[in-house]
């Protein structure tokens, strides 16, 4: 079976997790070796907060208009080398802010990349949960700001064991003032009161949500409220969040009818391709080519692509 022929539509991506080594090593001037050992994420990691450690050197390069530039547009080309035919690509503008660094700069640079190559992509702003709400509040701005003109939602990142979700509800509040969509990490490093938390702010996505298969309750809310999970396969083992992958719920959610999405959350901290995920699912637990298209169709529907958007590939996912 060729994993790699099949269109894919990716929601969860984080851009500082999918920074090809080859480029860390040249940016940061080290070894290819010292990049792949310091931004790849081994097996097994401690927990989700050891796992997050690898972003600090791509993120450290992230700090020019060219650099920004490049390491989206060779997202880009790896998308499109993935057949991937909508990506949302998500990640957080207020660590690359500098004295010489904008946020405008920044996402008017990383646009100019993504753009140089022929994908439909849209990006998704992450606050993070450790830093304070000003700076939070200014990420909804931005989003709202550039909102389908290459933004299309906010995010909520860091580690929710550490900074539970419950306590960003007034955040949550302005996003859906300012009419800026969202989805939320939830159900990952922490509970169902995370995931509850994240339901009750509104959000119709979640990002992760596999502890919701602790609580029957919350696994039909899920499903009766049509809220679509990004799942994460590889990346959930990484972290911790699940023993192995023949323990990994997403077979479950699928046969239960609740909506998923099948992500790689970077690509080269987890070391994955989208098709290297399909393989894996596919071997694990017998997912076949039209279960895929089945969870292609329904992630590009809870997509946050403009209807015209979603209409057009709809219609690129059919003529596979
Ligand atoms: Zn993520």
């Amino acid at each position: 079976m060729d994993y790699k022929n099949i269109p894919k539509v990716e929601l969860h991506i984080h851009l500082d997790g999918s920074v090809r080594p080859k480029t860390i090593a040249e940016l940061a001037n080290i070894s290819l070796e010292e990049a792949i050992s310091l931004s790849v994420a081994p097996a097994k990691c401690h927990d989700l907060n050891d796992y997050l450690t690898r972003f600090a050197l791509p993120i450290s390069i992230m700090n020019s208009k060219e650099n920004l530039e490049r390491i989206a547009y060779e997202l880009a080309q790896d998308l499109k080398n993935d057949n991937v035919i909508y990506a949302e690509i998500r990640f957080a503008p207020m660590q690359h802010v500098s004295a010489d660094l904008s946020d405008d700069d920044i996402i008017t640079s990383i646009l100019k990349g993504l753009h140089k190559v022929n994908i439909k992509t849209n990006l998704i702003l992450c606050m993070l949960r450790n830093h304070i709400d000003v700076v939070n509040y200014q990420v909804i701005d931005l989003a709202k700001k550039y909102l389908g003109k290459g933004v299309c939602a906010i995010d909520l990142a860091g580690d929710e064991a550490i900074y539970p979700t419950k306590k960003f509800a007034k955040l949550f509040e302005y996003a859906k003032i300012q009419h800026v969509p969202f989805t939320i990490h939830a159900g990952e490093a922490d509970g169902v009161d995370s995931i509850n938390a994240a339901i009750n702010f509104g959000a119709y996505r979640i990002g992760h949500g596999i502890n919701c298969i602790l609580d029957e309750k919350t696994m039909n809310l899920i499903k009766d409220k049509n809220i679509s999970l990004e799942i994460c396969p590889t990346s959930n083992i990484q972290t911790n969040s699940v023993t192995n992958i023949n323990k990994h719920p997403i077979y479950e959610f699928y046969k239960k009818g609740i909506k998923i999405s099948i992500n790689t959350d970077n690509r080269t901290v987890s070391n994955v391709t989208l098709t290297s995920e399909y393989e894996l699912l596919s071997k694990t637990f017998g997912f076949t080519v039209q279960d895929f298209y089945q969870i292609n169709s329904s992630a590009l529907k809870a997509s946050f692509a403009s209807s015209e958007t979603k209409a057009l590939l709809l219609g690129r996912l059919e003529n596979r």
